[in-house]
């Protein structure tokens, strides 16, 4: 065993300069090189009982891929990695680690955790540069599932039935695969050739996709029954956007983020030889705090806008990740918080000319237990904007109930299953992902995705 390393920071990772990056779509983090990867694992104190492994929601064991890291063993780490991830390239760039493996982690209670998401990703990038793959596929056993959704539970569950020798189609009504990782999540931070690739590898196990097929609509559930699939999983995400209803919401130049997200990463709008148009704006407001506010800001700053992120409360309540917060900032981005919009102003061709804003203060905690955001009488002020961006939530994609009227929602909309299994109210129909949770986060997703194909397999080996 390799001696621990008891440096109390963090091995700082690479990252593009700020002010180079704010002018490209490239990576803005570059990864770390094999030395600091082991530098890093070696941070680890390979505890009896280990903290992290409770705050990560599919149960990598941390400290044993870890220690073949700091042993320099990397074929090693990616085989206990790749068994408990289906998507490490994916996860070790954009889950909170911050507030899960690392929130736990002993080391942090004094000094930095270990990075643990720093070194999944370089095990991750490291086994996929050396074309070292999961495990293989068994051979068939018969079993046909659908998928409905390619995001990342759609494309989790895929590969796990499709290791265990079932047929898996995934059905996804863009005319690419990938979810969230594909249309929101933008280049900078998640590659698209990272997604393409975990996809080309879904295709290898023998995983087949049916892109612009919008389930509900072109063929119901029932219709995917008939053609002889036995059990079928809704993935179908959270991407319905919520808007403000405030007046001026429909001026030229007020996206939702999703529509705006999409036209960028999936449409390749910031690229001038793409045909699908966006504005680029002078001065743009992102209304919200969330990762999606961060991730249309930072677009919208790389295409050349001065960008406010209007947060109706403070600095210490942004839900967003403190990384994108930080690489925000570092991007020339202002924060205008405790700042609520009332309205949209627009010029006489019907484009938006400014955001009209209120000036709030926290008052008491609301049921989230955050403290409520209160207007401070007679304090308004207008910030002449061209651009604006809502980025205050989203709701589950609805599904046409075309055929499935028996299938149980909950009262926000989300698709009724039962979070262990994902079972809904119609026997061999499984749920989970944000379809089920409501907006959450990519290894939640994943883990859901896990959890289903499980259960999946079962409803199909009982024949029922
Ligand atoms: P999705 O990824 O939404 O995929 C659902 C898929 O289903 C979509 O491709 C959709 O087109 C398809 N679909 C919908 N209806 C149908 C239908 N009827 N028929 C066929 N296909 C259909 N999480 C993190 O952990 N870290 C982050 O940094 C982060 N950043 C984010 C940034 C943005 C801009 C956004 C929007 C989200 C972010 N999230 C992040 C959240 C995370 O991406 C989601 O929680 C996750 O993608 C949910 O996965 P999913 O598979 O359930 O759904
Ligand atoms: Fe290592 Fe931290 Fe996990 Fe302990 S809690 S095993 S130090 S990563």
């Amino acid at each position: 065993m390799a001696k621990p390393n008891l440096q109390p920071t963090r091995t700082p990772m690479a990252e593009q300069a700020p002010e180079l990056r704010s002018q490209n779509f490239q990576e803005v983090a570059l990864g770390y090189i094999p030395e600091e990867a082991v530098q890093e694992a070696r941070r680890c104190l390979q505890c009896k009982k280990p903290a992290c492994v409770t705050g990560c929601p599919v149960g990598i064991p941390i400290p044993q891929f870890l220690a073949k890291v700091a042993e320099e063993d990397f074929a090693g780490a990616f085989a206990i990695l790749s068994a408990a991830n289906a998507l490490p390239r994916i996860s070790g760039r954009v889950c909170p680690q911050e507030t899960q493996c690392e929130g736990k982690c002993i080391r942090g209670l004094k000094q930095e955790p270990v990075a643990i998401g720093r070194v999944e990703r370089f095990v991750a990038d490291w086994a996929a540069k050396n074309h070292l793959e999961g495990a293989p596929a068994q051979p068939g056993n018969g079993h046909k599932a659908a998928i409905i959704g390619s995001g990342p539970a759609g494309l989790t569950c895929a590969g796990e039935l499709a290791r265990k020798g079932c047929a898996v189609t995934v059905f996804e009504a863009f005319h690419l695969p990938g979810g969230v990782l594909s249309y929101g999540i933008p280049e900078f931070r998640l590659p698209k050739a990272i997604v393409r690739q975990e996809v080309e590898d879904l295709k290898k196990l023998g995983v087949d996709f049916e892109t612009d097929m919008v389930i509900g609509k072109v063929l119901t559930i029932p219709e995917l029954f008939q053609r002889g699939y036995e059990t079928v999983f809704i993935a179908s995400g959270a991407g319905l956007p919520q808007f403000m209803k405030i007046p001026g919401e429909g001026l030229v130049g007020v996206y939702s983020a999703n529509e705006y997200l999409t036209r960028i990463n999936l449409m390749k709008a910031w690229d001038p030889h793409s045909s699908t148009p966006v504005l680029h704006g002078q001065k743009a407001a992102v209304i919200g705090g969330g990762n999606v506010a961060m991730d249309a800001a930072r677009c919208a700053r790389r295409l050349g806008a001065e960008v406010h992120i209007v947060y109706r409360r403070g600095e210490a309540e942004l839900p967003a990740r403190k990384e994108e917060i930080h690489h925000a900032r570092e991007e020339g981005i202002q924060f205008d918080f405790l700042t609520a919009p009332i309205s949209i102003q627009g010029d006489e061709k019907g484009q938006v000319s400014a955001l009209v804003c209120q000036k709030m203060e926290l008052g008491e905690p609301d049921a989230s237990g955050r403290r409520q955001p209160v207007p401070i009488p007679g304090n308004t002020y207008s910030l002449p904007v061209d651009l604006v961006i809502i980025a205050i939530g989203t709701s589950p994609n609805p599904l046409s109930s075309e055929g499935t009227p028996e299938l149980a929602h909950t009262k926000k909309g989300c698709v009724a299953a039962d979070p262990e299994t994902g079972a809904t109210s119609i026997p061999g129909v499984f749920a989970g992902g944000d379809a089920a949770t409501g907006a959450a986060t990519v290894i939640l997703a994943m883990g859901a995705g896990k959890r289903a194909a499980q259960a999946m397999e079962e409803y199909m080996e009982k024949g029922e």
